[in-house]
């Protein structure tokens, strides 16, 4: 059973078992009571903290619009006490041992396993997510942990070769940097804690993570499976709360690095702050990433893939997806009208419900952004496809957003250049191979490029061009925890997964004696 500090949590607990059992299959109405959500609470240290210096928030419940939890948010005095905590626990857990680092992070990633429900439940509350895509993002999250989990006792410096002085011997130590300041974005807040925390940890370093109010309630289970596990107090921090608490804990002199996922106007603003200490930073930011079908590509696998990442699972709101789909003139109708029948058969709707594909957006905020671009983007001449309007009838309470495609985009146009985060694709034609390596690379992002074609020469020729952080040939969007995730350009600096991911929260010392 989880560990709980206080009486509270039984409740906590139990309540999503509760809910998850009476509710899934359940109408809509039946299936968002406002009176099921998780009392929300900071966890500084061994404390819960209920109220916080940085007032409340009111969260609203995305399905229906309607408040649902009251979160209290961190101020600069809970993200201080948090860091002071963090600091202290950082003294005892940068010399526990290696194997009991292993050990406990192996038992995290179990207990997190165990917990695939709640976290589904958790997340659907959070920001809409479909509990199926909520199960699949548990299933990674799990594998993020073990695999770092088991970086723990591998991590180690290497001996120098001496060149000039004779008898000198040289060596370098992977040492933590001590607090590490984890600010996350709303999207995705369990696969995100899982992307920072247990690298950071594996490493010997102590973590404030700072999640979105607008997602109060995954970061909570998170932290206190993790002292169930045996990490010790304070090694895990959670100081939700909004910008004000995100810029207190990157200013702090005792956090040494900072982990952000978030947009890059924020990246600009924590940048300028990190620039005052030379404080390093890994900015895992925002894409517009291509999708290149050629004409020899399995069309099937490159318009689901391509349509249902774009404007399916999330409901568009991730970084990764292939938001612009660049297609060779000789397919580009037969694709428009493909794309346009995956989209028509998306199912959006309760996220509670199991076949649920596509929940709401994340609130009213996000609606009106999107319903904008979608207006300027008919304005600026792209031909709507299908959806472009907010759905109506049981879902019109709730933030919810027909999948949206719109063909003969303008690739210097503002749909085509600027990150829409919601279910909108920009279908774009070209005429050859060049012309369609400067689509994909013509805008200021370079998170992931797509390429759809059985040419392999092509695909390697096309792979190297792209000026992006990763690229997939033939597949969709992967968070496999081996591969270094991150973006160039705007779409961000560092790495998150692999080895990489690992050695972003390690600093090499050299020692050397002559
Ligand atoms: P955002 O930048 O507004 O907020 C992200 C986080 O930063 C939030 O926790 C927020 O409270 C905090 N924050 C805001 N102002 C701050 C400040 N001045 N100092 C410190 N922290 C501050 O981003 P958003 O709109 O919530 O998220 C959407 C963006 O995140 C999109 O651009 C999306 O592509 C990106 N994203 C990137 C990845 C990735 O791994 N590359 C993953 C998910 C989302």
């Amino acid at each position: 059973m989880v560990g709980r500090p206080d009486s509270n949590s039984d409740a906590t607990i139990i309540g999503v078992k509760d809910i998850s059992r009476r509710e899934l299959g359940a109408p809509m109405s039946e299936s968002m009571l406002e009176t099921d959500r998780p009392p929300v609470a900071l966890r500084i240290g061994h404390e819960r903290v209920s109220t916080a210096s940085g007032g409340v928030y009111q969260h609203v419940n995305p399905c229906n619009g309607r408040p649902d939890a009251t979160v209290p948010m961190a101020g600069e005095l809970e993200v201080d006490r948090a860091v002071d905590s963090a600091h202290r626990a950082f003294l005892d857990w940068r010399r526990v041992k290696s194997a009991e680092r292993r050990r406990v992070l192996l038992r995290l990633a179990d207990l997190v396993e165990a917990h695939a429900e709640d976290f589904a439940q958790l997340g659907a509350m959070d920001n809409g997510t479909p509990t199926s895509i909520g199960h699949y993002m548990v299933g990674l999250s799990v594998e993020w942990t073990r695999y770092y989990a088991g970086w723990a006792d591998k991590i180690s410096g290497d001996v120098t070769a001496a060149l000039r002085t004779e008898g000198e011997f040289s060596y370098t130590l992977a040492q933590p940097y001590g607090v590490i300041g984890a600010i996350i974005t709303w999207n995705g807040p369990l696969i995100s804690l899982a992307m920072k925390v247990p690298p950071a940890l594996a490493a010997g370093n102590t973590v404030v993570v700072k999640p979105s109010e607008l997602t109060p309630f995954t970061a909570g289970l998170f932290a206190d499976l993790a002292q169930e596990a045996g990490i010790p107090p304070g090694v895990v921090n959670i100081v939700t709360g909004g910008a004000d608490a995100g810029a207190a804990l990157v200013r702090h002199p005792l956090v040494t690095k900072i982990s952000f996922t978030g947009g890059p106007d924020t990246a600009r603003r924590i940048m300028h702050t990190c620039a005052d200490e030379i404080k390093p930073v890994v900015m895992e930011l925002g894409g517009k990433s291509g999708n290149i079908i050629f004409e020899d590509a399995d069309l099937d696998a490159a318009c689901s893939a391509g349509t249902i990442s774009s404007v399916g699972i999330m409901s568009g709101q991730g970084c990764a997806f292939p938001t612009r789909m660049i297609v060779a003139r000789p397919i580009y109708g037969e694709v428009v009208d493909r794309v346009a029948a995956i989209a028509n058969s998306i199912k959006v709707g309760d996220p509670f419900a199991p076949d649920t594909l596509a929940g709401p957006v994340v609130n009213e905020q996000a609606v009106q952004r999107i319903t904008g671009m979608v207006g300027q983007a008919q304005r600026d001449g792209a031909r709507l496809i299908t959806g472009g309007r907010r759905l109506g009838g049981e879902l019109a309470e709730g933030y919810y957003f027909a999948p949206t495609v719109f063909a003969d985009v303008d690739p210097k146009a503002e749909l085509a250049q600027k990150e829409v985060f919601g279910p909108v694709l920009s279908i774009i034609p070209f005429d050859d191979e060049q012309e369609a390596v400067e689509i994909a690379n013509g805008t200021p992002y370079g998170l992931s490029g797509y390429i759809y074609t059985n040419d392999l020469r092509r695909a390697h020729r096309v792979a190297e061009d792209l000026e992006t952080g990763e690229v997939l040939i033939n597949g969709a969007v992967n968070l496999g925890v081996t591969r270094p995730f991150g973006g160039i350009g705007v779409s961000g600096m560092g790495k998150e997964g692999g080895r990489e991911g690992l050695y972003e929260f390690v600093r090499i010392k050299t020692v050397s004696m002559t």
